[in-house]
């Protein structure tokens, strides 16, 4: 993998990833304003929810005509200047988290509030805008991945950040805003909620990961298997189709695998994507997430681990978040995650 760095017009950072050497970056020739983010970060008084508002992003780009597309490399709309690459990362123009953003009041109106001084990238797959992730061969996979862990590592490393999460959208079922081969990085400055609550349940057994592992492995819930990954559908899913692919190694993110571990996820990883497509007559409309150990406290206790779901219910019915889910995160689920276990294993090969 060959890394090589540059900037765009307005000052962000842009990083290539290649499988073969001897980039040359050619310049962002946009003469792009500089980025000015306001991200505040507000504490919701109730439940201690860290709530961040970005009235910035209200004008950010929405499912632009494929000729303007700006992930496909070298157009004059492009957030990408050279004419190709193979997978290229940058910091997001409409960010959520920048470390530019300015002081805030550390309280008003007796709420906390704290500058939203985190980052975020956008990670382009492929420069084919009718791919797909689960359609790339292996070898891109697998950059991909090395990606991710060089963004995981690097990110970490900024002053302030708490946890790192790679994710991708995938579809317009989900609010997808752009079509083409893309996920994210969120570097935030706190540790978000559900992470919170796994390392509570952690500091209660230090060896859950590795309990609930052995457990989904003996169970019937279990869809692919390999020497260094298990992909399980969880015994309490709350979504239609929902599936955690988990390394048997206890480590903290996706820095910490090692190359074998690496070469089997790129594998493994394609073939759950494969199996989520076939399941209707359509693509899977997914969010799928890299869940990493916090930078700080609670490191050891995170095991790294995606999970992956969908809100599709039946080929042409979405589940929607209604009052029990939206009002009180107390999720109903119509589909036995048993089933939905058998339909992915029936939908390989
Ligand atoms: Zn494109």
């Amino acid at each position: 993998m060959n890394r090589t760095k540059a900037r765009l017009s307005d000052g962000r950072e842009i990083v290539y990833y290649d499988e073969s050497p001897g980039r040359a970056p050619v310049a962002d020739p946009r003469g792009l304003p500089p980025v000015e983010p306001v991200c505040e970060v507000r504490r919701d008084p109730l439940t201690g929810d860290h709530v961040t508002i970005t009235a910035h992003r209200n004008t950010r780009t929405f499912l632009p005509p494929a000729d303007q597309c700006p992930l496909c490399p070298g157009g004059p709309a492009s957030e990408i200047p050279d004419p190709s690459y193979d997978v290229a990362v940058f910091e997001n123009r409409f960010p959520s988290f920048d470390v530019r953003t300015p002081p805030v009041p550390p309280s008003i109106d007796g709420v906390e509030r704290s500058r939203g001084a985190g980052r975020c990238e956008v990670v382009c797959f492929t420069d084919d805008h009718s791919a797909s992730m689960s359609l790339l061969p292996v070898s891109r996979v697998r950059t991909v991945i090395d990606a991710w862990a060089d963004r995981t590592a690097e990110l970490s490393a900024i002053p302030g950040v708490a946890q790192v999460f790679a994710f991708e959208n995938r579809g317009v079922e989900i609010g997808v805003t752009l079509h083409h081969p893309h996920g994210q990085i969120y570097a935030y400055p706190f540790v978000t909620p559900r992470t919170e609550r796994m390392l509570a349940s952690a500091a209660a057994n230090p060896d859950l990961f590795g309990d609930l592992l052995k457990a989904e492995r003996a169970g019937s819930r279990v869809v692919l298997s390999g020497e260094h990954w298990t992909a399980y559908v969880p015994a309490a899913a709350r979504w239609p189709v929902e599936v955690h692919l988990t390394p048997h190694r206890h480590v903290p993110d996706l820095a910490a695998l090692d190359p074998g571990e690496r070469d089997e996820l790129a594998v493994l990883y394609r073939d759950l994507l494969r199996r989520c497509d076939a399941l209707y007559d359509t693509p899977l409309p997914y969010v799928a997430g890299w869940h990493q150990a916090p930078v700080g406290e609670g490191r050891d206790l995170l095991r790294l681990h995606l999970e992956l779901f969908s809100i599709r219910r039946a080929a042409d019915k979405v589940k929607y978040l209604a009052g029990s889910e939206s009002g009180m995160a107390a999720w109903i689920n119509d589909v036995p995650p048993e089933d939905v276990a058998a339909r992915l294993r029936a939908a390989g090969g």
